[in-house]
């Protein structure tokens, strides 16, 4: 239900606030208290092309400002992020329901995002050919591509923005971006500090919305590229709507996570990590290990493991030192709890049921404990699908490759890892699993800033992943150049093709 006394959320446009055309709202929710604290203004096509034509006019004068002052730019705001990540940590539990440490972690990652970028005048840096041919000298250089839009989920409303902003931006592109109406209010935080840190108006523009706005961005043909993040069918319809209007598109979609025991890990590392992988962030994370594959006969002993663990999470509101908050509404609780119902019906042996009342939880949040579920079976829906919940799922196997085949088998690719002490076994997971990151008893493998994100399969559609040299080729292209100098030995009519000589 809408109130309009709420304080609204406006868009970002031009350096400032905008409440758009005022037709539809969303309500903010605090999840770990059920209550509306805000709504959020949709925008309307029309709002939505008002924030594109901010980034296109405010194009090319940040295209044409130096290297040099766009890096000061970005160190600014990289000080003023750190100085002040605390504020922006409230404002993601407050509307996300993560604890506070792990809403600072995604900060910190984030962070290191902007770190990298800083780097730019070395990332773009071209080549330089002299001589190519007789007097002839070649060059080339990364150009930005225009106006980037980026449509983010709401499960990481800081750090998945911050994927893709920096090196955008370092690079020369303005940017739209479309946060995720769940959780809207740390994209205008992080587009007032960019004011702060001194980035020119219209660079950088937050519209709110939903599919009318994301359908705007798609087909406006004042965008050159979007970077989409969220679940697998609107990526998949983002990339192939981007595309078809010409765009460079680069969608990340769901996942389901396996992680892959043998008999020879180290099982109390394996179950610390299951617990930390599988229940971290209420299970809401793009990383989250769903499906915990137990080789041989390890799996009584590991499951025993985990559900110890498991017993001794504090579950709560995350401004309250606990370990795990709510899920994001009540109808993804709801729809969760759904998958757990599923569970038991389709056979599976629940270990510890999560819909069990949670004595930490207080008041109408949209708690669920966690869930650990043991026999799995792949035809299972708690296997096939991506709950984005406190779910963990065990699947038993015979042997190395029927846990393999598993992982290989399913549509989604992004994050998987290995427990063992066997550098063999692990060499030939990592060279041989169909999944885009990898972790070696690490269970949550999110690439540092100098390499790139993205997952193989229906977990990203384009070519290019997130950040590192990957981001830094999506946000500009080449252009190479053949120069000579007048000179008169260079005189004369030839229609042959250019050869060197
Ligand atoms: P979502 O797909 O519902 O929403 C993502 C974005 O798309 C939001 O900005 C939303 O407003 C917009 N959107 C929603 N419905 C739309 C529609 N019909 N048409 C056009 N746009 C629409 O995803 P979510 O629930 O916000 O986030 C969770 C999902 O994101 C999970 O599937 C998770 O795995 C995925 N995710 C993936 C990664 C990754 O790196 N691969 C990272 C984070 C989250």
């Amino acid at each position: 239900m809408q109130t309009t006394s709420l304080q609204t959320i406006g868009h970002w446009i031009n350096g400032t606030t905008t409440a758009g055309d005022g037709g539809r709202f969303a309500d903010v929710t605090n999840p770990a208290t059920g209550k509306v604290t805000s709504r959020v203004a949709l925008a309307s096509k029309a709002t939505t092309e008002e924030g594109i034509a901010a980034a296109a006019a405010a194009f090319p004068g940040w295209r044409d400002t130096s290297l040099a002052r766009r890096v000061q730019i970005l160190f600014a705001f990289r000080e003023l992020l750190n100085a002040r990540k605390g504020e922006l940590a409230a404002i993601i539990t407050a509307e996300h329901g993560k604890v506070l440490d792990d809403a600072l972690g995604e900060i910190a990652r984030g962070q290191e995002v902007v770190e990298f970028a800083c780097g730019i005048p070395h990332l773009i840096k071209g080549g330089y050919t002299e001589n190519a041919s007789t007097k002839v000298d070649v060059h080339s250089v990364r150009q930005p591509l225009g106006v980037a839009a980026i449509i983010s989920p709401f499960n990481f409303p800081a750090m998945v923005p911050m994927w893709f902003f920096p090196v955008a931006l370092a690079a020369g592109n303005t940017i739209v971006l479309k946060p995720s109406e769940k959780d809207p209010t740390a994209a205008n935080w992080l587009a007032a500090l960019w004011k702060e840190a001194g980035l020119p108006d219209g660079v950088f523009n937050v519209v709110h919305g939903d599919k009318e706005s994301v359908d705007t961005i798609l087909d406006s043909p004042e965008v050159s590229s979007v970077s989409f993040v969220g679940s697998t069918p609107i990526a998949k319809y983002v990339y192939e709507r981007g595309t078809a209007s010409g765009k460079r598109v680069q969608a990340l979609g769901g996942a389901k996570n396996h992680m892959l025991v043998l008999p020879d890990a180290d099982l109390d590392l394996a179950a610390d990590a299951a617990v930390n992988a599988g229940f971290g962030a209420a299970g809401e994370r793009c990383m989250a290990i769903s499906a915990l594959i137990a080789v041989d006969s390890i799996a009584d002993e590991l499951v025993a493991k985990i559900a110890e663990r498991t017993h001794t999470l504090r579950i709560g509101d995350g401004t309250r030192g606990c370990d795990m908050g709510p899920l994001i509404t009540a109808a993804h609780r709801d729809k969760v709890a759904g998958y757990i119902d599923a569970g038991i019906e389709s056979g599976a042996t629940v270990v510890i049921d999560g819909r069990k009342p949670n004595p930490d939880a207080e008041g109408e949040g949209f708690f669920l404990n966690p869930t650990l579920f043991d026999n799995v079976t792949p035809e299972m829906s708690i296997y096939q699908d991506e709950i984005f919940g406190p779910v963990l799922s065990v699947v038993r196997v015979d042997g190395f490759d029927e846990g393999m085949k598993l992982i290989n088998s399913n549509p989604y690719g992004n994050g998987t890892a290995i427990f063992t002490n066997d550098g063999g076994a692990a060499r030939r997971f990592e060279n041989e699993v169909t999944v885009g990151m990898v972790g070696i008893n690490v269970p949550i493998p999110v690439p540092m800033a100098y390499y790139s994100f993205g997952g193989w399969k229906n977990s990203l559609f384009g070519d290019t992943h997130a950040y590192g040299s990957e981001g830094v080729h999506f946000f500009t292209r080449g252009k190479v150049v053949t120069s000579r100098w007048l000179d008169p030995s260079h005189g004369g009519l030839n229609l042959g093709f250019p050869t060197n000589s």
